[in-house]
């Protein structure tokens, strides 16, 4: 067969209606990305305008200075559809308590974007942070609540039993219960999390003191810190002279002027004055050291404290113990067939066996993250959304706390 020119051109032709032309090639890859881009700009859309409309019922389980935190940050949320906060104890109760809390300066500027003013709140400052008694917080908090145009339930003397868990699980929407009842708390195994706790050591030890003046007002006290102090225990038998000068003890006295604490604290090392603190069991021992102590470092417009009142009215550590802190295990979870997350903030979630006269700062750390996860948990559709939510907040918990174990107490009373 001889294929000329002509015969090629016809193979050509046959070609050209088999195959598009490249105009007709440009036309539909236009077309198609067109289609693309508007079901992209649909989807978005849709998205935008379904997030904007989703929100969550929020149910808060206490109201202390966590929950009553919490509950601040929910109002401020995009995402609130309705808030409970349920309190066991009446709202009189809640304002009459009376110790003492201080928030460190990161905290005073993170409670200042939920709204809190604290040129309002009777209390008094210093370079740490800003003091006042914990019932003027709560009631402040609360005064905020009451006046939120938000759909807002307080219900005082309800306590959170299994026939409120039975209500919630009866809620016609996605329901988020954030746990903040307290280190005694038992809230968050009635709603199912694990009761597992995890325990680490502080490498550090202490001991405690408290005194109560009760012909005192409770006037908002700057706290004291003393640092290298070193005993001398030749009185009570032991050796106590420390050859080494990074052993000595550090010193906090906090507290409003009519409840005072005092915290002691060293760090895990051979000192023989730690030794005999740690294996002595002399009660006028531990009472002599914190009565010096006081007298020496108190502010000087306070009264001392004299050897018959301490006797009589002191409550104090007999003997120094190891400081640790408790994590419950499981502190988020989701719950499918009612379509309910949990969270467990505050000292229901994290607590200390030491009082550092800043431990409600570790429970405020916590929320640094709850409008984030309110978020995520409206708008988590597929498992995977809801997973990630899940795994957002746990991540942050165990930041808080390995880095709280690792150097938090050391940061709070050595530095
Ligand atoms: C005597 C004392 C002195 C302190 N001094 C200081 C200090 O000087 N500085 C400082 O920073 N911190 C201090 N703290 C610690 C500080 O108070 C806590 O860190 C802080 O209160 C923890 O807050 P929270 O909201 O997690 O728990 P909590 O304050 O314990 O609040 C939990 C709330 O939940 C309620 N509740 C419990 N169970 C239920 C239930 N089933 N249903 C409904 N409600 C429930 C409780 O009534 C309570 O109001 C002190 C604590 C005490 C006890």
């Amino acid at each position: 067969m001889v294929y000329t020119a002509n015969s090629s051109a016809v193979v050509c032709e046959d070609m050209q209606s088999e195959f598009p032309s490249v105009n007709q090639i440009n036309h539909s890859v236009l077309l198609t990305g067109l289609l693309v881009a508007l079901f992209c700009v649909v989807r978005f859309l849709y998205r935008k305008t379904r997030r904007n409309w989703t929100s969550v019922n929020i149910f808060i389980i206490g109201g202390g200075p966590i929950g009553l935190v919490a509950a601040l940050l929910a109002v401020k949320s995009k995402r609130l559809r309705k808030l409970t906060v349920i309190e066991s104890e009446s709202r009189r109760d809640l304002v009459k308590r009376e110790y003492q809390v201080c928030f460190d300066i990161e905290n005073i500027a993170f409670l200042q974007t939920v709204g809190v003013e604290f040129d309002s709140i009777e209390g008094c400052r210093d370079k740490h942070g800003f003091y006042t008694r914990v019932g003027i917080f709560l009631d402040y908090c609360l005064t905020i609540l009451e006046n939120s145009e938000k759909k807002i339930r307080l219900l005082f003397e309800t306590k959170f039993d299994k026939e409120i868990r039975k209500s919630l699980e009866k809620e016609s929407c996605r329901t988020l219960v954030i746990v903040c009842d307290g280190k005694k708390g038992q809230s968050a195994r009635f709603l199912g999390l694990d009761e597992f706790t995890e325990e680490v050591s502080c490498q550090t030890f202490g001991a405690m003191a408290g005194v109560e003046r009760p012909h005192l007002r409770e006037v908002p006290t700057q706290e004291i810190r003393a640092h290298n102090l070193n005993f001398d225990l030749s009185a009570y038998g032991p050796y106590s002279q420390d050859q080494n000068g990074t052993t000595g003890f550090s010193l906090k006295i906090f507290g409003n002027s009519k409840c005072r604490y005092m915290c002691l604290a060293i760090r895990k090392c051979d000192s023989p004055t730690l030794k005999a603190l740690r294996t002595i069991l002399d009660r006028s021992m531990m009472r002599n050291i914190f009565l010096k102590c006081f007298n020496t470092y108190k502010l000087k417009s306070e009264p001392g404290l004299s050897e018959s009142f301490v006797l009589n009215h002191m409550k104090y550590s007999p003997r120094l113990f190891e400081v640790r802190y408790t994590q419950k295990c499981e502190t988020v979870a989701y719950f499918d067939d009612c379509d309910m997350f949990v969270v467990v903030e505050g000292e229901a979630a994290l607590s200390c066996n030491f009082h550092t006269g800043m431990d409600i700062n570790q429970g405020i750390r916590g929320l640094h993250s709850l409008d984030q996860f309110i978020t995520r948990v409206t708008w988590a559709e597929s498992e995977q959304s809801i997973s990630s939510a899940l795994a957002y907040k746990m991540q942050h918990s165990t930041k808080l706390f390995s880095s709280l174990s690792r150097d938090g107490i050391q940061e709070f009373l050595f530095s």
